[in-house]
This record gives C-alpha cells, sequence and structure tokens, in this order.
C-alpha cells in the first residue's frame, strides 16, 4: 500500500452522487424549475412510492418535517402519548414533542436494538395514541408483533424508515406495513436529495391531509384561505430530481451495503470481543450504517478508547444514540426516572464503522486490519 494511501482519511460517511442526478439536476437549474412546482416532484413521489409499494408518496424537506407531519395527520395532540423507542435518534422524539404529545418510552431489544415488542403493553395507558417503529440501521422490528399489539388497543403506527430504505419484514418493505411511513433523504442515508424526506401511506384521506399540512394548508377552495395550520415543508423539484437520480441506483446501493457488511463480518467476528449485527431470519437488512459493540472485558478496551485510536490510524467512527434520560433537553419536558438498560448498554459499547456508499474494498479492510491490529498488542 502506498504510504498517502495508507494515511488517507476513511470518513464514516461519503455519499455517491449517480450520474442521472447530476444529469436531472442540471435540467431544473437550466429551465428554472426550482421551486417546490416542477415535474421531479411528482415522478419522484410517484416512483418511490411503486419502488416500497404504498399508493401514496408525499415529499418533504426532511425526515423530521415527515415524523413531525404524520403525527399532525394523525391528530396527535397535547395531552395524548405516543410510544417511542428509548434507543432512536432525536428526531423521532422531536417530532413528538413539537405536536405537545408526550412521548413515552420503551427499551431496546438487545440483538437488533430495535424497540423491544415485549415492553410495549406495560407503557400503554388510556392516553396512548400512537406507536413509533424504528428500523434502526437497516433492520426492520418486529412488526407482526406490533401491529397485533396496535391492533389490540387501538394505536396507530408509524414506520420511522428513515433508516431503512429498501429493508423488508416477511417480504415486505420497511415503510408498507403501517398506517403512515417516513423517510428521510439526509447525505448519509441509503437513498439521498442532499436534504429531504418523504411520507408514504395508503389512505387517501391521510394522504390529501399530508399534501395541505406540507404546505401552509391552503383550502381546496380558494387557496390562502387556511382552516388549520399548515408547515412549509417542502421538498424542491432540484433535490426531487437528484433524488430520482438516486432511486434508479437503488438496487446497487443496497448490494454495496451488503457486501460492505459481508466484507467486515467475515473479518471482524474472529477478533475476540468484537459484536458484528444480528440479522432475523425473517428479515433483509439493509446495513444502513455497520454496528458493532465492544465488549470491553473480552477486546481489552472501551469502545470510547478504540474510536479515539481509531482516529489516530485517520478512521473515523460514530457513537450511536444516548437514552433519553440523559439527554439534557428532555429532562424540562419529562421526568424520567425510569432506565433503559438495553440502551443504555448500547450507548456505552456500540459504535459505526465507515459504511459510505463511497467506500472502497480496500478502505474496509484497512479499517477490521487496524481494529485487529489495536487488539493484538492488546494482549
Ligand atoms: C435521519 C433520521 C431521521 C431524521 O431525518 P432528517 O432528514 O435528518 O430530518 C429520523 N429518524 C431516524 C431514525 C433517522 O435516522
Amino acid at each position: 500500500m502506498r504510504n498517502d494511501l495508507k494515511n488517507k482519511f476513511i470518513p464514516v460517511n461519503e455519499p455517491l452522487i449517480s450520474e442521472a442526478a447530476k444529469r436531472y439536476a442540471m435540467d431544473c437549474l437550466e429551465t428554472g424549475w426550482i421551486s417546490s412546482a416542477g415535474s421531479y416532484i411528482e415522478k419522484f413521489e410517484r416512483t418511490f412510492a411503486d419502488y416500497i409499494g404504498t399508493k401514496h408518496g408525499i415529499s418533504v424537506s426532511s425526515g423530521t418535517a415527515a415524523l413531525h407531519a404524520a403525527l399532525c395527520a394523525l391528530g396527535i395532540q397535547p395531552g395524548d402519548e405516543v410510544i417511542v423507542p428509548a434507543f432512536t435518534m432525536m428526531a423521532t422524539i422531536f417530532a413528538v414533542l413539537y405536536t405537545g404529545a408526550k412521548p413515552v418510552f420503551v427499551d431496546c431489544d438487545q440483538e437488533t436494538f430495535n424497540i423491544d415488542p415485549r415492553q410495549i403493553e406495560a407503557k400503554i395507558t388510556r392516553k396512548t395514541k400512537a406507536l413509533m417503529a424504528v428500523h434502526l440501521f437497516g433492520h426492520s422490528c418486529d412488526m407482526d408483533t406490533i401491529l397485533e399489539i396496535a391492533k389490540r388497543f387501538g394505536l396507530f403506527v408509524i414506520e420511522d424508515a428513515a433508516e431503512a430504505h429498501g429493508g423488508e419484514y416477511k417480504g415486505r418493505k420497511c415503510g408498507a406495513m403501517s398506517d403512515i411511513a417516513c423517510f428521510s433523504f439526509y447525505a448519509n442515508k441509503i437513498v439521498t436529495t442532499g436534504e429531504g424526506g418523504m411520507i408514504l401511506t395508503n389512505s387517501d384521506a391521510l394522504a390529501k391531509k399530508l399534501r395541505k399540512i406540507r404546505d401552509l394548508y391552503h383550502s381546496d377552495q380558494r387557496r390562502f384561505i387556511h382552516e388549520d395550520i399548515g408547515y412549509n415543508y417542502r421538498l424542491t423539484n432540484i433535490q426531487a430530481a437528484i433524488g430520482l437520480g438516486q432511486l434508479e441506483n437503488v438496487q446497487q446501493s443496497i448490494s454495496r451495503k451488503l457486501s460492505m457488511a459481508e466484507r467486515y463480518r467475515s473479518q471482524l467476528t474472529t477478533i475476540p470481543g468484537i459484536r458484528t449485527p444480528v440479522t432475523r431470519p425473517e428479515v433483509k437488512n439493509v446495513y444502513w450504517m455497520y454496528v458493532i459493540l465492544i465488549e470491553k472485558e473480552k477486546f481489552g478496551i472501551s469502545k470510547d478508547e478504540l474510536r479515539i485510536r481509531l482516529r489516530d490510524y485517520q478512521i473515523d467512527s460514530r457513537d450511536l444514540f444516548y437514552p433519553p434520560h440523559r439527554q439534557p433537553v428532555l429532562q424540562k419536558y419529562l421526568t424520567l426516572t425510569e432506565i433503559f438498560p438495553n440502551t443504555e448498554y448500547a450507548s456505552q459499547n456500540g459504535c459505526y464503522l465507515p459504511s459510505g456508499l463511497a467506500i472502497t474494498d480496500d478502505e474496509i479492510d484497512r479499517v477490521c486490519q487496524t481494529i485487529a491490529t489495536i487488539r493484538s498488542t492488546l494482549s
């Protein structure tokens, strides 16, 4: 290996922008269709909804906006409770707080990191209206159990599929299994528009309402007459053009994620103290990010120490999510006396390795060899 290559910084994520995406974006710029009017919006919405398998697709400006709009469309309001995983990205929790409803936290499953369905029922009260199923790191939640509980208690289910484009559960795609599903197209997601999001639903009524919420809630009869509160959550035609271009390559992107995961797995499983991702047999995991757990006793140093040493070798990595009871912003909204042992464990010992679509096999090998080298100097 050449020395400059050996020391080249490996970022945790680097997007790969397709030629089609560049061409479509340029088309917007050259024709002047740069706002949220323009033909790419509808094309992107239709193509994405068809890909996942829902009747409607409503594009929005971010995954966070998608989650908020979804909760608004379902009528979630102050006084309501929404079940959320304790282990998730803050956007899932913020979306609930925006509506004035109370997020109620459920600990995660030790192996998949997703919400543990066995712990949901104990958290349901008369105020519970909805449940957020977040498919983390590309691995679907246990949807049969979640949907059964929701049906029994009359709760809406919202899928947060921001990390699971193309992921599947028993042959159904993440985002096609609930009342409303939300996606993000942020730069590190499997399909990206730079910033952006999408809401999917099979309900005509919800789709109609979501289009109004996205665009200032203009009345059907007369524009600039508003019957309810709306937002400017519109995606631009340029972003939709990039998304459409990226979507044409989605199969290659997912194949790449799978080959990346296999390359990491085959090299990392031989190192004592490293736990590689678990995939349940009924799930197609798309490995949005490659997450490992460091078992300090067996590995020799903690996750935090490993991350510092990787940094010395010019290798980037990221912590996972912090538990809600340790988030400063949540203290003033909630009295969190509960503890979430699995969330705590994953947060303390987990991290993700460079997993962007632009990563090369050589770079993956260098990450694995570096971890092996660090481990070998410890024993
Ligand atoms: C990325 C992400 C979001 C937020 O999406 P943005 O487009 O960044 O607003 C929400 N939930 C999860 C699980 C995510 O990973």
